[in-house]
């Protein structure tokens, strides 16, 4: 059977087909009428199926009595009284502004709106703020200030009809992939077309660029500065537009008028010529929209750097006409639903602000209460500091992960400590946050959930179920109407709590949810479940049941300012929050991989989307490699102010000496000590209160951990690994991933999960002894059930012990300690499904060496085709064009994602071919 639905990951919001028996998901392919993708999906998409196989779900409620205590199972009656009993006397004795709620991009908007209206009714308070704070909000005031509204003013559509597209902190390359293809069919389509990339790091989307202007980490306003000096003496800008249709222009007239080519290159640390070049090439375009993403919104000026972006296009009336706008990227699905219902501390419902009387008023009619709260909440970050400083006593957190996701993560973590009730509301049992919970809910996810999201381009779509949740397990909308009829009770408001919460399915949250914007800028009014069921998806605003949606928005070039009139935003130039100072003299810059997704808590069970980054790395140049005597593979100490973490480094010249990179997804499952958040500070915009995940000064140190071990596992590596989690605090620095023996098209998937372990001295024979029982390898028990005995050496005096299990000449578990050379050409042995039983004497051999016929490591490149960076390598000596390594290998046929990386590597490859 097949449902249609939407994908479950980034704000391009791909439609997807789910293939399934009614009780279990077993496939998934791009929906082929859906306008964001026609048919297309990226690598994360492409697994969905593969991340529904349940082993890491949680299926019933649970509740912990005391904070030391067990959790034990509850029903979903006791949960929501205890809930509800908790949170009311919580808010009786200190008010309700001492309850927060912290919820999510990833949910619909009908779970947003519930949530929402709960918070501002029933507990009578504006503490709500999403995950959506870290990832959109310069955006949001970015434009409300410039433009006036919460808006995105341009659509997909205009890739394939501007002739520049200027690419500004993304790298959609890898992070909005599908969108990506269709930038790549617009170049191929119209060789006029150009791209100029702006970003610190020579991403794949930079190498594709016409020019990349690798600036230094938090130069972007500079830069738009000095191109707006450019495009204004230069005598590009359009004085029609500015006087008919902008106010400020002259202010910022006179702030540019120092940013010469000369002093803004000079911040940026780029040429004055590429500056020029750049500034040029906007002022000459006859359409220029504009990509952007977290390298502008994740900045401690990042409504600035949003609003100097869009001083770009109103100077020069780019905006308003096909190919011609800005066009910012959402990172999560539903970022933009959230922004819709208001589910942020100082937002309300349909795009309404906390802080306008009148707004408040004409949301306070609509829900039939006397009035909605007019303190502001409190933003993400400062929500945690708060709850650090006791003032929050009680936090409901749904669909998201702070304690992975939050800059300052032991401060968060501690925050997460004291806080006196924490409900987890969450489809995944692993996710770091959960261990904080004293009340665990399990939540429906992705093919059990019904309702609608929103994707960057206003495009609104359905997300259908295609089988039930499992066990208990409820949708997000469900269990937050449950609750506030519970609070409600709780709290004395029987009277009106029905009324306010009447609700029996999510289409008729969606009913009151589209009537309350009748009349704002997202009027959708005239949308229903019923009609996007009927005719698909549709942008905002469809005010009528006659509209057919909106494309784009100021095409009549009348603004959302009172006066109809955009506004020039005066932005200062201005540095990054924390200084590079010589006890801290590296820059650390944080993102994306191609094929993870968030915290990993999904894509983080399929072994498959391990094989293009397998283990957790930060990215340093080889010359401050070199300056250091550190080689890829070493294990580092990084500091900030904040606190340490320990990682391997890997050579990469994609950033600057003096630049470094490390992708956000590892957290605590994966990582000793967590992820690189641990480092990043709260600093945030003072407008949006966005926190800066771009810049953190660190330091850098080596670390001398002779001592190594390695362990592999195989099975169902997902389930396998919280059997190796509880060791990775045991070592000085330690991390456990999942690997995958078999390409996506592989008939039978083979994964394991491995453990990776380094000391300064060799442990305590006792953990070692501990660790190999977690993997079936323990002393005790040298036999196994239908497997082969399990095979030992030991040489006590050197600390080593190694011991294997095979299984029909497969090997199935290992532990190699105290000498685990042999792991660099086991694994990809293993991986290559070729039978390791005749190489047993050489895997317990001291030296270990590799035999010469046995495969070279590499990593995955095109995981739809099983072709691995080597494969790619030799071949691209007989095959000096895309095409003719397409057709030899068959990579980058299917989803796509590893195009950049191909033409990378064949460029490469080009000199010595
Ligand atoms: Fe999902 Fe990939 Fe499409 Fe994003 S680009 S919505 S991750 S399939």
């Amino acid at each position: 059977m097949e449902t249609r639905s939407t994908c479950a990951y980034c704000g391009v919001g791909c439609g997807v087909i789910i293939e399934h028996d009614d009780t279990r998901i077993t496939g998934v392919r791009g929906d082929p009428d859906h306008p964001a993708n026609r048919g297309r999906l990226c690598t994360k998409g492409s697994t969905l199926h593969l991340t529904a196989r349940g082993s890491t779900r949680l299926e019933q409620p649970r509740l912990r009595e005391h904070r030391d205590g067990e959790r034990r199972d509850v029903d979903w009656d006791s949960a929501l009284s205890v809930a509800a009993d908790r949170l009311a006397d919580i808010i009786r004795e200190h008010g309700p502004e001492s309850v927060a709620f912290y919820v999510s991009g990833q949910l619909l908007t009908e779970d947003y709106y519930v949530f929402n209206k709960l918070v501002r009714t029933v507990v009578g308070t504006n503490q709500i703020d999403t995950n959506s704070r870290l990832c959109m909000s310069s955006a949001v005031s970015g434009y409300k200030r410039s433009l006036g509204s919460d808006c995105v003013p341009g659509c997909y559509d205009d890739i394939d009809h501007a002739d520049l597209l200027f690419i500004a902190g993304a790298n959609p390359a890898w992070a909005h992939p599908v969108l990506y293809r269709r930038i790549e069919a617009a170049r191929a389509a119209n060789p006029g077309l150009r791209t100029i990339v702006v970003d610190p790091r020579r991403t794949d989307t930079a190498r594709d660029a016409d020019l990349h202007l690798q600036i230094l980490p938090g130069t972007d306003i500079a830069l738009f500065l000095g191109m707006l000096h450019v495009l204004i003496w230069e005598g590009f800008i359009d004085r029609r537009f500015i006087d008919g249709h902008t106010e400020g222009f002259e202010v910022l007239r006179e702030r540019v008028r120092d940013f010469t080519p000369a002093v803004a290159a000079g911040l940026c640390g780029i040429t004055p010529a590429q500056l020029v070049e750049a500034a040029q090439a906007f002022g000459r375009a006859r359409a220029v929209t504009s990509l952007w993403c977290q390298g502008l919104n994740q900045s401690s000026h990042g409504t600035d750097a949003n609003c100097a972006l869009l001083n770009l296009h109103l100077a020069t009336g780019q905006i308003g006409r096909p190919g011609a706008g800005p066009l910012s990227l959402t990172g999560q699905p539903n970022a933009m639903g959230g922004r819709e219902v208001g589910a942020m501390a100082t937002l309300l419902t349909g795009h309404r602000d906390l802080a306008r009387s009148e707004d408040r008023e004409a949301v306070a009619r609509f829900w039939g209460v006397d009035s909605v709260p007019d303190k502001p909440g409190l933003p993400a970050v400062e929500l945690f500091d708060a709850m650090h400083e006791g003032r929050i006593k009680a936090v409901w957190i749904a669909c998201t992960n702070p304690a992975q996701s939050l800059p300052d993560q032991l401060k968060v973590e501690a925050a997460l400590r004291k806080a006196e009730f924490v409900v987890v509301q969450e489809a995944f049992a692993d996710a770091e946050t959960a261990a904080f919970a004293d009340l665990l809910l399990p939540a429906a996810t992705w093919g059990e959930k019904s309702g609608t999201v929103t994707n960057s381009e206003r495009c609104i779509s359905r997300v259908r179920p295609a089988v039930p949740p499992p066990g208990a397990a409820r949708a997000d909308w469900w269990i937050a109407t449950s609750f506030a009829r519970a609070l409600g009770r709780a709290l004395g408001r029987e009277d009106d709590i029905q009324r306010l919460f009447p609700w029996q399915s999510e289409a008729e949250v969606y009913a009151e949810h589209a009537a309350s914007t009748q009349g704002r800028d997202l009027d959708i009014a005239g949308l229903s479940h019923q009609r996007l069921d009927q005719e698909g998806s549709l942008q905002w605003p469809v005010p009528d049941p006659r509209s057919k949606g909106t494309a784009r928005l100021f095409t009549d070039l009348r603004f959302a300012h009172a006066d109809g009139r955009a506004r020039f935003v005066d932005t200062p130039h201005r540095m990054p929050a924390e200084r590079v100072d010589a006890r801290h003299p590296f820059s650390l810059n944080t993102g994306r991989l191609r094929d993870q997704w968030h915290g990993m808590t999904r894509t983080g069970t399929v072994g498959s989307l391990f094989q293009h980054t397998p283990e957790p790395a930060v990215h340093v140049h080889p010359a401050d490699l070199a300056r250091r005597r550190l080689a890829s593979g070493d294990i580092v100490s990084l500091r900030s102010r904040r606190g340490e973490l320990r990682v391997q480094v890997v050579a990469s010249d994609e950033q600057a000496p003096g630049q470094l990179y490390m992708p956000m997804h590892w957290g605590r499952r994966s990582l000793a000590g967590g992820g690189a958040n641990r480092l990043v500070a709260g600093h945030v915009d003072p407008v949006s209160r966005q926190p800066e995940f771009k810049h953190t000064a660190v330091r850098l140190e080596r670390l001398e951990l002779p001592w190594s071990l390695y362990a592999l596992l195989e099975g169902d590596a997902a389930q396998l690994r919280p059997r190796l989690q509880p060791f990775l605090g045991s070592f000085d620095w330690a991390s456990v991933v999942l690997v995958s023996g078999h390409s996506l098209q592989g008939a039978a998937p083979r994964e394991a999960v491995v453990f990776r372990a380094r000391a300064a001295l060799a442990p305590d024979p006792a953990l070692i002894e501990s660790l190999a029982a977690a993997l079936g390898l323990s002393e005790s028990r040298p036999e196994a059930d239908g497997k082969e005995p399990m095979l030992r050496y030991v040489d006590a005096g050197k600390g080593v012990v190694k011991r294997a299990r095979f299984d029909g000449g497969r090997l199935v578990a290992l532990l190699l300690a105290g000498e685990s050379a042999a792991a660099a050409w086991i694994q990809p042995q293993w991986a290559s499904g070729d039978l390791l039983g005749p190489l047993r004497r050489r895997l317990f051999a001291p030296s270990a060496q590799a035999p010469a016929s046995l495969v070279p490591a590499s990593r995955m490149v095109c995981l739809c085709h099983g072709v691995s960076e080597s494969q790619i390598r030799d071949a691209c000596g007989a095959d000096q064009t895309l095409e003719g390594l397409q057709e030899r290998l068959k990579c980058g046929t299917s989803c796509g994602s590893c195009m950049p990386e191909l033409r990378r590597l064949l460029a490469e490859s080009a000199p010595a071919a």
